[in-house]
């Protein structure tokens, strides 16, 4: 008798017992559903970027896979070079979305 896939390792608990209890329409919607909010998450677009306070957004390119965006920072401390508008970078991030918000995955300096 063939076993039931095993539950991926990780998965929240009411996931892991919720979805296996889902009848096919269900599961194949959900299917769809991941794809297209994994699609989502990797579509963030030029407009949805914002600067922080004392950032400089240098360039944002939209690719497969997240939104890259290259910008230059500043550190917080007061008296560093950046708090007279010298700031830090530029480096590169690769944003997503989580939940409601942006994730910024750091991905190291750029040379300019
Ligand atoms: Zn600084």
């Amino acid at each position: 008798m063939p076993t039931r896939p095993p539950t991926p390792e990780g998965l929240p608990q009411y996931l892991a017992e919720g979805v296996p209890k889902q009848d096919d329409t269900d599961l194949r919607a959900l299917q769809d559903w991941i794809d297209d909010l994994l699609e989502y998450r990797q579509d963030v677009a030029a407009e949805d970027i914002d600067a922080g306070e004392g950032e400089s957004i240098e360039a944002v390119e939209e690719s497969s896979g997240g939104t890259v965006v290259i910008k230059k920072v500043s550190c917080g401390k007061d008296n560093c070079k950046c708090q007279s508008g010298e700031l830090h970078g530029p480096y590169k991030y690769v944003v997503r979305r989580q939940g409601d918000g942006l994730d910024w995955d750091y991905k190291g300096p750029v040379s300019e």
